[in-house]
């Protein structure tokens, strides 16, 4: 099934976010992880796919391909480009279609300085393109409700994310933010640039302060004093700041869903306590 099909049947999509786990933990982790998941009965399932260079990794396809075979749950594949030839990439789609995976998430990768590209693909859009030139895939993208951190500025930045779409991106899974204002502007533009696919909001629970403080460097999402406040708060307390993240998490999804969001994407970190809090607090309101 097409994810951009789902739009058309929910009030809000819901989908879940896991990342396979670091190799020095066993494999198995992430499939604890997805049966403490299951029950939340998400629209989709994403796995990140690893931000390296090595086109052997097969782990983002097996654990999308556990998805739908175990769970019966819609997986999407992310996939970056910018560390890859086309030949490559051209396996690594082989094999997704050899799993029956056929959503795939189509994105650049961030650049790193110790690793430089392979110059074969610069843009996301480009690997769109190719995606789209393979035939039998729907394709999913990144944007960014604060601008990406590459892009001179919002504007520049629907700029190019119009040309991804053109490309053949059929659905947008937003980077997180914590200031839902940043996304109704974000999408007023967006909508106003033509671009008319549903485009979900990335929430990520606050689970602790490092993790924040490391995604915030990372993303460069901008943080509300409210949420500050509420980090400092309780930053001696892990329980505390756990319990005020989910709380803040579901404040800020009530207020999309309310807003007429097409979707919330939630990444987990693989942490199924906290997604499923989540899921109790704001699933009459989605699934309704
Ligand atoms: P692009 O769309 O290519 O944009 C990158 C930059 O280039 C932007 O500044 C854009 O404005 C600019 N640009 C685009 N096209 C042009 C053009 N034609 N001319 C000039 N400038 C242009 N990373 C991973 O490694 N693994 C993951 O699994 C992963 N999952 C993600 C999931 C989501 C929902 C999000 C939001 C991000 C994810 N990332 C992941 C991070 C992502 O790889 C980085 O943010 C990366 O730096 C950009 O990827 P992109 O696909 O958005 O790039």
């Amino acid at each position: 099934m097409q994810i951009a099909s789902l739009f058309q049947q929910k009030r809000a999509v819901l989908s879940l976010e896991v990342f396979p786990p670091k190799k020095t933990s066993p494999i198995d982790t992430i499939y604890k992880t997805l049966d403490n998941l299951k029950d939340i009965q998400p629209d989709f399932i994403s796995v990140t796919y690893g931000a390296g260079g090595n086109a052997g990794d097969t782990s983002t396809a097996d654990i999308a391909s556990n998805i739908l075979h175990k769970y019966g749950i819609l997986p999407l594949a992310h996939l970056t480009c910018v560390n890859y030839t086309r030949q490559e990439i051209g396996q690594i789609l082989d094999s997704l279609r050899e799993k029956d995976i056929k959503n795939v998430l189509a994105l650049r990768g961030d650049i790193n300085p110790d690793n430089p590209p392979r110059r074969e693909f610069s843009y996301a859009s480009e690997l769109v393109d190719y995606i789209k030139g393979k035939g039998g895939f729907y394709i999913s993208a990144a944007c960014y409700p604060e601008g990406h951190v590459d892009a001179e500025n919002v504007d520049e930045d629907i700029r190019n994310l119009k040309l991804k779409v053109d490309a053949g991106a059929q659905h947008l899974i937003s980077q997180l933010f914590f200031d839902n204002t940043h996304f109704y502007k974000f999408m007023e533009k967006v909508r106003g640039a033509g671009i008319m696919v549903p485009v979900q909001a990335g929430i990520m629970p606050v689970i602790n302060k490092s993790q924040i403080e490391r995604m915030v460097t990372l993303c460069g999402a901008s943080l509300p004093a409210k949420f500050t406040k509420m980090m400092q708060r309780f930053e001696h307390s892990p329980e505390a700041i756990r319990e005020a993240g989910i709380a803040y998490a579901v404040d800020q999804i009530v207020d999309l869903v309310s807003q007429g969001v097409d979707g919330i994407h939630l990444y987990t970190m693989n942490n199924p306590y906290v997604a499923r809090k989540i899921n109790e607090s704001i699933k009459g309101i989605i699934h309704a």
